[in-house]
């Protein structure tokens, strides 16, 4: 199994997580970054535990310092080549940055992903129309709307573009994550935790991957394994891995 979306970075026992994911049948942890330290720090933990951990470079909406910007992509531009995707990236309109801040960074980190041919793993809070919309017409190849909790209108155009969606333990309690994830196609779904998001209380880390395999199953009403196998098979497609 592959958890698509880990802050690996903001668990302090990363090591442990990695070994007790691998206990649990995880066997790939693609790690996201979201600005310039965490970006470095997602590089090093890929270093660590080349076997298991698949690094991806973002800039987060919520994380975006205009000083920042043009250090942040071009760090990006410098290391992509040896990462799976460009994530975590998109738009949050519920965040204080201002929106035209936010739109042009996408924009930009759209294009470096394009150039580089990579997919690319995308935020949409509260922004998921304008999100698709740039995704598709900037040309993206290949992406993922991560924990995707938006209007099923939206939905359907991530899936007649060829978009994929993911999801998180999250479906035993969001109304809006079950719906959106109901009405989207098994192929076109991946599964992750988001970690370190805390889950009823409890803080995760990428073993509770096997909590959304369980929930997803449930939704579904596909046994576990088959929901599994599913799932890995679209994960190593997407970020050809
Ligand atoms: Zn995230």
């Amino acid at each position: 199994m592959i958890d698509v979306h880990a802050h690996l970075n903001e668990i302090e026992d990363a090591a442990g997580a990695v070994e007790r994911a691998r206990a649990v049948g995880v066997s790939r942890i693609l790690a996201v970054g979201m600005d310039l330290e965490s970006n470095r720090r997602t590089l090093a933990l890929a270093d660590e535990h080349s076997k298991v951990v698949l690094p991806a470079l973002g800039y987060h909406p919520w994380n975006i310092d205009t000083e920042e910007v043009t250090a942040t992509l071009s760090h990006i531009d410098e290391h992509l080549e040896r990462c799976v995707a460009v994530g975590e990236v998109g738009l949050d309109y519920k965040t204080k940055i201002k929106k035209s801040v936010q739109w042009e960074v996408f924009a930009e980190v759209l294009r470096l992903a394009n150039r580089h041919r990579k997919p690319v793993i995308v935020h949409s809070r509260f922004s998921h129309q304008r999100c698709h919309r740039m995704v598709s017409e900037e040309g993206v190849g290949r992406a993922v709307f991560h924990w995707f909790s938006g209007p099923l209108e939206t939905l359907k155009r991530i899936i007649d573009d060829g978009y994929f969606v993911s999801c998180t333990p999250a479906l035993a309690t969001s109304a809006a994550h079950r719906k959106a994830i109901r009405h989207a196609p098994l192929k076109r779904i991946l599964v992750e935790t988001d970690c370190p998001v805390s889950y009823q209380g409890r803080a995760s880390e990428p073993a509770l991957l096997i909590e959304t395999i369980r929930q997803l199953s449930l939704l579904k009403r596909v046994p576990e394994k088959q929901v599994a196998r599913v799932t890995t098979a679209t994960a190593r497609k997407l970020f050809h891995i």
